[in-house]
């Protein structure tokens, strides 16, 4: 399954989703919520496969 990165508008968290293609649908409805603080409020970034290196306080 493809992952999809996530950043988080409220605390600048970025984390990553393992979904589905058909759920991946449902996520751009409803955005996945902060597992930093809970907020609803994020953003997908483009699928950076090729970046995993760039990982971040990680
Ligand atoms: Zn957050």
């Amino acid at each position: 399954m493809p992952t999809y990165e996530f950043e988080c508008r409220g605390c600048g968290k970025r984390f990553e989703i393992l979904t589905s293609f058909h759920e991946h649908d449902k996520l751009r409805d409803e955005p996945p919520a902060c597992p930093e603080c809970g907020k609803r409020e994020t953003r997908q970034l483009a699928s950076l496969f090729s970046c995993k290196v760039a990982k971040p306080g990680f």
